[in-house]
């Protein structure tokens, strides 16, 4: 790692003409501070594949004091003696500044500047989802529940539903803003945070960590530390004065990071890759089929954990589903300057993953599948892929099993209901399942057996906050979003109360 006198700030002027402060040091104890190895990493644009800036990293004297900082605040009355309201009031704050400066927010982190999105669709989506995530755990704050349990006249008993502690969050780059996901849940329920931004895309949480100060959350409470996965990563997920891990990430990693967790059995959240199935009935609505199956698949240039890579078609229609979809894909395919309205798909977020989605396209060529259309790079500069089809797939090639993470679909054909429930589940992983057909009876009878924590009937990918989203087998374990994220940040404690005078 270079180690360089840098500023814990820089002005910077984005393309479209915004200026704004980025922060460079990392966030702890509501201060920015250089990395005390002195040690920095560099963001790269890449959409030109240059340098936008470097930000201090993270390493495990940084992870130490993170921790001092974050228990001392999860033990002070300012913090664990807040009213519940008062919590759920700093997180609407917090949403109320990020949707001030929610267009600086779109255009340094997510687009050109760090994570190569089209700018509409950062503003659109990522920032408006992580405001509306922020708000709705604000609502959940003062609503938490314990129970009282009845177990007869001679005692009471109850349980409290109390804050885990310090808790370690890692996150991935695919989704910056991300962030929010973490933050709203901890925080509501009274826990105390230190977060990791992926090395690949840190500005946004830096500028996060900003708002997170003006919001006027205390010291402590909310603490971000940009750095490499086997440093700072490695120190959040062994440390002993962490209680609690919620990781998202590969699942190779997710492994590598629960058997850190085991040392102290930290409480653990995972949320790991995916080769989500999406099946085609031939009564299904076609149209509506390959719209969805299209999006499923190339938003986000294919970098989505719950991708619906892997179609499955109904033998009947399958020709049919194929032309549609290369039209579709032909049609929605404007690749370049995510500034530019008309953009769909900018470049891979780096060189590293460029190259292995495009060694998995040779990889299927190799193997015999049948390239539709796509399958090159596009332009002369940056990390773009042209979208990119394969058809006549067998379940046993490398492009059917693997998390490619890319613009890339394999399409194969099924017979039978049995078959295509069979040959879905036929994977390590669990993540979601999308399912298109006019026969609702079907549809629930599949949604009952295919063996993933999300299942869409005639959509894809369509998530809201409101819903848990969480993977089985090796995508994850536990939940996010919705009601059942706030058990991931809490603590059932039972209270036996003796009513009568036994003893
Ligand atoms: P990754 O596993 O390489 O990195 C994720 C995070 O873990 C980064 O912050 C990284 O620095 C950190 N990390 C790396 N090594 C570590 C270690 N030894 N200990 C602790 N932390 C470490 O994943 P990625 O390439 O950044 O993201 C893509 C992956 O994330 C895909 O597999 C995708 O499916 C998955 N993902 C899953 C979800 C979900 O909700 N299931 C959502 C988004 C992305």
């Amino acid at each position: 790692l270079a180690k360089l006198a840098l500023p814990l700030a820089r002005e910077l002027t984005a393309p479209n003409g915004v200026k704004y402060t980025q922060p460079l040091g990392l966030f702890i104890d509501n201060k920015f501070v250089r990395s005390k190895s002195g040690d920095i990493l560099a963001t790269i644009n890449p959409t030109n594949e240059e340098e936008i800036t470097s930000v201090y990293a993270a390493d495990v004297a940084d992870v130490d004091t993170a921790v001092v900082a974050a228990r001392a605040a999860f033990e002070s009355p300012t913090w664990s003696e807040l009213t519940p309201e008062a919590r759920g009031r700093l997180l609407y704050r917090l949403a109320d500044l990020i949707e001030e400066n929610s267009k600086v927010l779109a255009t340094i982190e997510m687009t050109y500047r760090d994570n190569g999105k089209p700018y509409s669709v950062c503003l659109a989506e990522d920032v408006l989802e992580s405001i509306r995530v922020l708000r709705y755990y604000a609502g959940w704050a003062d609503k938490i529940y314990g129970r009282t349990i009845d177990v007869g006249p001679r005692k009471l008993a109850y349980t409290l539903h109390q804050p885990i502690g310090v808790c370690g969050q890692i996150i991935p780059w695919n989704y910056p803003l991300m962030a929010s996901w973490k933050l709203g849940p901890a925080l509501a329920t009274g826990n105390t945070v230190i977060l990791k931004p992926a090395e690949q895309c840190p500005l946004s949480a830096l500028y996060l960590a900003n708002l997170v100060k003006e919001t006027g959350f205390p010291p402590g409470v909310v603490n971000i530390l940009p750095g490499y996965g086997d440093k700072a990563g490695a120190a959040i997920a062994s440390h002993p004065g962490i209680d609690k891990i919620a990781f998202t990430g590969s699942t190779t990693t997710g492994s590598l990071v629960m058997k850190a967790a085991s040392a102290n059995l930290k409480n653990i959240t995972l949320e790991t890759g995916g080769k989500s199935p999406l099946i085609v009935f031939d009564d299904a609505d076609l149209d509506q089929a390959v719209k969805w199956s299209h999006i499923g698949i190339m938003s986000n240039m294919g970098q989505i954990c719950t991708a619906t890579s892997r179609i499955f078609v109904q033998e009947s229609i399958y020709e049919r589903f194929i032309d549609a979809f290369k039209m579709q894909t032909e049609k929605i395919s404007q690749i370049g300057d995510p500034f530019a309205e008309s953009t769909f798909q900018g470049p891979q977020v780096s060189r590293k993953q460029w190259e292995r989605v495009m060694a998995y396209i040779a990889s299927g060529q190799s193997e015999g599948a049948k390239l539709v259309i796509g399958g090159t790079k596009h332009g002369d500069k940056g990390y773009f892929i042209a979208p990119t089809i394969f058809m006549n797939v067998e379940d046993h090639m490398v492009i059917s099993r693997e998390e490619i993470f890319g613009p890339v679909v394999t399409i194969a054909s099924f017979k039978s209901e049995e078959e295509a429930v069979k040959r879905a589940n036929k994977s390590n992983y669990g993540l979601g399942a999308a399912i298109f057909t006019q026969n609702m009876t079907r549809a629930h009878k599949v949604a009952a057996k295919i063996q993933a924590g999300m299942v869409w009937i005639n959509s894809s990918n369509d998530s809201h906050f409101g819903i848990p989203f969480g993977g089985v087998k090796q995508s994850g374990i536990g939940q996010e979003l919705g009601e059942y994220a706030l058990s991931a940040y809490t603590n059932a404690k039972a209270v036996h109360v003796n009513l009568g005078t036994m003893l």
